[in-house]
């Protein structure tokens, strides 16, 4: 399956053969919850999730261009949608082209709909008509035109990729749509749900290299998953969707870690997930030393020379 992009050359990203599209109906389905409230612009009726999904904009990519360099390496470029000269970018250089396809996907800038181009000038997801009191807003992760009533929230600016948001912004308006799925998707980790994480994140608006800032903790999705103890989902994330490990800050080769410091495999450690620990060590060649807690270290260790 692949999700809806701008750019020919997709990622494959799972072996279902389910759709986004599916995917959300299954999601409304499965659940009943009115909590999108009145909307005025709807006939004063109250929304369900079903009405508010079945309008779901998927958000597209500005361009990016992948080229092949010497050595089998392979340098991305995005293209800024924000910006009046329309930059090109370095993203970085790469040493497959899954890398950079999987970069570029992650940290593209999203296209911003243009709400004068609709006819209509109605919000995305409730339909109510903008007007001079009715203003439009542009949801940050997804790019569509939304009303204030279904752009409620805001999420800490470091949610989204820094490409997506103005410098300087702390905060930042998303839709109800995206604010529902980033919620899906976070709680399917947490729980090592692989069929409803790959249901969430084939949805196209879940962000991969973004911490979960609303939440203590700032745990990355790779945290999550440490955390949800299941093995498969990590596998998801490193081995289909190619979320790095590690990151390059100042010259050096950093691990993502949570606000108190701990790395994927210190919390893999800790959460006793062993067959992640195992994972991570022998497979990924994840250092060791990167568990601090001297406890969780000895249990470790003795755990995997048991194994030997
Ligand atoms: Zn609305
Ligand atoms: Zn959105």
């Amino acid at each position: 399956m692949s999700k809806s992009r701008s750019n020919t050359e997709d990622v494959v990203t799972s072996t279902s053969t389910t759709t986004p599209r599916e995917h959300i109906r299954n999601f409304a389905r499965s659940t009943s919850i009115v909590f999108f409230g009145d909307k005025a612009g709807a006939g004063g009726q109250k929304m369900t999730v079903e009405d508010v999904l079945s309008n779901f904009h998927v958000r597209q990519y500005c361009p990016w261009e992948i080229v092949p360099e010497g050595g089998s390496r392979f340098r991305a470029y995005i293209q800024s949608d924000h910006t009046p000269a329309a930059e090109r970018m370095m993203l970085g250089l790469f040493t497959s082209r899954e890398h950079a396809q999987s970069a570029c996907a992650q940290q593209s800038p999203v296209v911003w709909l243009d709400e004068k181009l609709d006819e209509n000038r109605r919000c995305k997801l409730c339909q109510a008509g903008f007007a001079l009191l009715r203003r439009v807003h542009h949801c940050r992760n997804c790019g569509a035109c939304v009303c204030a009533e279904c752009s409620s929230v805001s999420w800490p600016s470091r949610m989204v990729p820094p490409t997506y948001v103005h410098v300087g912004e702390k905060r930042v308006r998303v839709c109800d749509a995206c604010h529902f799925f980033f919620e899906r998707f976070r709680k399917s980790l947490l729980e090592g749900n692989i069929d409803e994480v790959v249901a969430t994140y084939s949805t196209g608006n879940c962000n991969l290299v973004c911490p979960f800032a609303l939440y203590e903790g700032n745990h990355f999705p790779l945290h999550a998953a440490a955390q949800g103890g299941s093995l498969d989902v990590v596998k998801f994330l490193v081995e289909v969707e190619l979320v790095p490990l590690y990151f390059v800050r100042g010259g050096e080769t950093v691990p993502y870690t949570t606000s108190s410091g701990m790395a994927v495999l210190a919390l893999a450690a800790r959460e006793k997930a062993m067959d992640i620990v195992r994972y991570l060590v022998t497979e990924r060649r994840v250092q060791m030393d990167q568990v601090q807690d001297v406890k969780d270290l000895q249990d470790m260790c003795s755990w995997l020379l048991r194994e030997v």
